[in-house]
């Protein structure tokens, strides 16, 4: 791949009169940008740059060995939109399963049966997940969607999405609902009891619960993970739910009344698990929201149109706004450079939206982000793994 090229960010408006720049960039670590350079431009000239503040950069043109700062508005003006780039041979190189999106650009897509599809054209990354774009064709990039890259010989095999999705029953997707009373052994079907060391409410018993989670369980080949909801638990996030969604199934335990005796928890080695930070009156509504967040991650579930790679959460931040018809709305517009038809631009505005609403809505999500950013050292969107990767 000498010769080649990787886009490693791309210039934004200008910020002030004394030629600073807005500058997005593609490295995982941004602070770490300047230290690619000098980044050629596509027009052949080649700049260096300093970061003044986040997001916010000095550009210096090298001419035949001249450093020229570019210091006015109107010159930062004329380089909006511009990518930087620096020489494929001078990045590290991409670890196993990973792949500089550069390098996917350009290759031939055949579907499984071998039928081409067309040339990948571009790559698209908006900070939670890449995508191909083949001709008319949008393929998330996941092992599902692309299970097999082939950059030596130039391939790669892609599954259209609309082909696996498949009907809710196909994904082997099956729920049984149980009901705790049919363990009581009592006339009056008593689950529950009295709080030792007193206090309101009931607690149900260790006994009735355990004959219920064994009457749901399939024998001692039943490998499923017992869950029980409780505002006491670690709270739900989606790399839990992506774990349960990617194992055999769920034992799901609903609490009521104060709750279960710690003892069944404990014997049982019952994960406990919330959906936050309030109380609810019972643990079913708890166990849709946990059940829905799994099955949708399901092989087959989604379609393109609600790929799992480009949701909040998905790569540590929130989703960028989303915009449709009209292109004004209440005096409302829909923001420029959506409608600039210019794709890493457009790339480059989502992933700094996703940056800022995550930033400013939910610090602990960033702080773990760049704590992951610093700890894998990736160059951000100039490197993928196919999601689903193991
Ligand atoms: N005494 C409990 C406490 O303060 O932690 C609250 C019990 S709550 C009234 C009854 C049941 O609702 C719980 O056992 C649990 O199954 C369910 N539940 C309530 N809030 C929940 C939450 N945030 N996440 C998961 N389950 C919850």
């Amino acid at each position: 791949m000498a010769g080649r090229r990787i886009e490693m960010g791309v210039i934004g408006r200008p910020h002030g009169v004394r030629g600073l720049v807005h500058l997005h960039s593609y490295a995982a670590d941004p602070a770490a940008l300047p230290g690619y350079g000098p980044f050629e431009t596509e027009d052949g000239r080649r700049f260096t740059l300093r970061w003044v503040r986040t997001g916010v950069a000095e550009l210096t043109e090298l001419v035949d060995g001249d450093r020229h700062v570019v210091a006015d508005r109107n010159a930062a003006e004329r380089l909006v939109n511009v990518r930087l780039l620096v020489d494929r041979a001078r990045l590290p190189a991409a670890g196993a399963e990973e792949f500089y999106l550069a390098d996917l650009v350009g290759l031939a897509a055949f579907a499984p049966d071998g039928t081409p599809l067309g040339r990948v054209d571009t790559v698209h990354d908006y900070g939670a997940g890449a995508s191909l774009e083949i001709g008319a064709l949008l393929v998330p990039f996941t092992r599902a969607c692309v299970p097999e890259v082939d950059i030596a010989a130039g391939r790669v095999v892609v599954v259209p999405p609309h082909e696996i999705v498949v009907a809710p029953a196909e994904a082997g997707q099956a729920l049984e609902a149980r009901d705790i009373r049919a363990a009581a052994t009592d006339r009056h079907r008593t689950v529950d009891d009295t709080p030792f060391g007193g206090g309101a409410g009931m607690v149900m018993r260790p006994d009735i619960v355990d004959a219920a989670l064994a009457a749901a369980r399939g024998g001692s080949a039943d490998l499923r993970p017992a869950v029980f909801l409780t505002p006491r638990g670690r709270k739900l996030t989606q790399a839990m739910v992506r774990e349960f969604a990617a194992g055999p199934g769920l034992v799901v335990l609903c609490g009521r009344y104060e709750g279960i005796d710690q003892r069944v928890v404990e014997a049982r080695g019952l994960q406990e698990i919330s959906i936050g930070d309030y109380v609810l009156s019972g643990g079913e509504p708890a166990a849709i929201v946990l059940l829905d967040a799994c099955v949708r991650l399901l092989p087959g579930v989604m379609g393109a149109a609600e790929s799992a790679e480009e949701e909040s959460f998905s790569a540590g931040l929130l989703e960028y706004p989303h915009y449709t018809r009209p292109a004004e709305w209440q005096g409302r517009r829909v923001p420029d450079v959506l409608l600039s038809g210019h794709h890493g631009a457009v790339a480059a505005w989502r992933r700094a939206e996703a940056e800022r609403i995550t930033r400013e809505r939910r610090p602990d999500l960033w702080a773990a982000f760049q704590r992951g950013v610093r700890e894998t050292g990736l160059h951000g969107t100039a490197v993928a793994s196919p999601a689903g990767a193991s």
